[in-house]
């Protein structure tokens, strides 16, 4: 077995903390969690080799806070840091730190993180590589005279985004020329308020895309390959709740097309790590809307059909070694579908924490479930409410979507309310069974379905 790091410390915590150590373990890397006083019974910390306490429950204070972090390293001997996704995962400043102090980031360079957080810099970036992207302003909007110019040029409705967003903040549509002076000044406020940068852009709306990413891999010795797509469309506020590969819409010849455009790009710009480039895609064309350059949540559904541990992938990297397949070991096999267990109320999404009095996840062949969650474990009230994921694979989507409505027959969360009842009336729904969705699929689903 090849000696990538003795010890890793993993700045995360739930599913993706435990996730990662299991990579680890399988590689025989010494594992260190880092938690919150809210999280001492998590079982991320139980399950690693050391933990160290860094901070009070609040993320800003604990998950958050780089010099904590580092002095977990420091006194824990940890070579090399896992970010997992969400927290320090896409800070800059974090991979720059621990650069200095010679730890190893498991991700890529702060200058490649640096150009992706910036939309405007990614965009303009991806471009020059031969990416499509969506037509706008090819960069920040200066005042409502110029978004005026823009807008007529490509033509409502539009869209006016923030430079620095996430998490769908700081973004507004635009119908008419009537709404672009409100639409103008709210993104901006928006942005000023969220991000602490009130850079705006304008795009072309798309009214009817779907949400299709492409997973990327590159090493420290300049290869790059694609790992096909993702469809994510199915979202609620701009959160992504249910998704699959392969994609319903995407055939082998289209797949080869944009993975192509994508791994080239990637090489082009000396990225290493794993990444994700977001695209909507109408009428047959894909555009880009921006590049994460970390794990995704949904990861798992690429790592069951190209058959691929992306954690391992990104931690040989990190040491510096070749990716382990070239293009054309990457065989895509079958079809699997991510469900993303919240623990919410499954019509209002109102969190719902406390303690979990009985926890069975399902199983059985091609069944796979991250998650963090036990039988009398308290899920705290300060962190997203994602406990879990249950990821099914199958031969085709049909055989997938049986197994999917098996599974969640089985699984048995109590004590606290969870999304599953959610996932099993939309795999009665006929456009879900036929895989004939876009981005507001979700929305106006939900609406009629109070
Ligand atoms: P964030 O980083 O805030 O999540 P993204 O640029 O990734 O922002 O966009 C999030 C979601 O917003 C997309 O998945 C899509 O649903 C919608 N969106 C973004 N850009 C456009 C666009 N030009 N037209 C239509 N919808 C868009």
């Amino acid at each position: 077995m090849k000696k990538y790091f003795n010890k890793v410390l993993i700045a995360n915590r739930g599913e993706i903390a435990v996730r990662i150590q299991r990579a680890c373990k399988e590689l025989g890397i010494q594992t260190v969690a880092v938690h919150s006083t809210a999280d001492s019974d998590a079982m991320h910390v139980k399950l690693a080799d050391e933990s160290v306490c860094v901070g009070p429950p609040q993320a800003v204070n604990s998950y958050l806070n780089i010099p904590a972090i580092i002095s977990a390293c420091e006194i824990t001997g940890a070579e090399a840091v896992h970010p997992g996704y969400g927290f320090l995962s896409e800070n800059a400043h974090f991979a720059e730190i621990l650069e200095a102090h010679n730890i190893t980031f498991i991700g890529p360079t702060s200058e490649h993180i640096n150009i992706m957080g910036d939309k405007i810099t990614a965009k303009e970036t991806v471009s020059n590589l031969g990416i499509p992207v969506v037509p706008g302003s090819n960069g920040k909007i200066e005042d409502l005279n110029h978004a005026k110019k823009i807008a007529k040029d490509i033509g409502f409705p539009v869209l006016i985004k923030a430079s620095s967003g996430g998490g769908g903040k700081g973004m507004k549509i635009a119908k008419s020329q009537n709404e672009l002076e409100e639409a103008f000044n709210m993104a901006k406020i928006e942005a000023k308020a969220s991000f602490g940068d009130d850079t705006v852009y304008i795009e072309k709306y798309l009214e009817t895309p779907r949400h299709i990413e492409i997973q990327i891999l590159g090493d420290k010795n300049g290869n790059a390959i694609h790992l096909g797509e993702r469809d994510c469309s199915l979202q609620r506020r701009n959160q992504k709740v249910l998704e699959e590969a392969t994609s319903p819409v995407i055939d082998a010849l289209k797949r080869e097309e944009i993975g192509e455009i994508a791994s080239s790009a990637i090489s082009k710009l000396g990225y290493h790590g794993a990444g994700t480039i977001e695209f909507l895609y109408e009428d047959n064309k894909f555009y880009f809307i921006e590049m994460n350059t970390r794990l995704q949540v949904e990861h798992p559904i690429t790592e069951i059909i190209t058959d691929c541990d992306l954690v391992k992938e990104q931690i040989s990297i990190a040491a510096g070694y070749n990716l382990s397949k070239k293009q054309a070991d990457v065989v895509i096999k079958g079809h699997a579908i991510e469900c993303r267990i919240n623990a919410e109320n499954p019509k209002t999404f109102i969190p719902s924490p406390g303690k979990i009095t009985a926890y069975h996840p399902a199983g059985g062949p091609g069944v796979r479930v991250d998650s963090g969650a036990y039988s009398g474990y308290t899920i705290p009230p300060y962190y997203d409410s994602m406990i879990g994921k249950l990821i099914v694979f199958g031969n085709n989507r049909r055989d997938c979507i049986d197994k999917l409505n098996r599974t969640l027959d089985e699984f048995v969360i109590e004590g606290v309310e969870t999304t599953l009842p959610l996932f099993k009336d939309l795999l009665k729904n006929e456009d879900i069974i036929s895989g004939n969705y876009n981005i507001h699929w979700l929305e106006n689903y939900l609406e009629n379905h109070p």
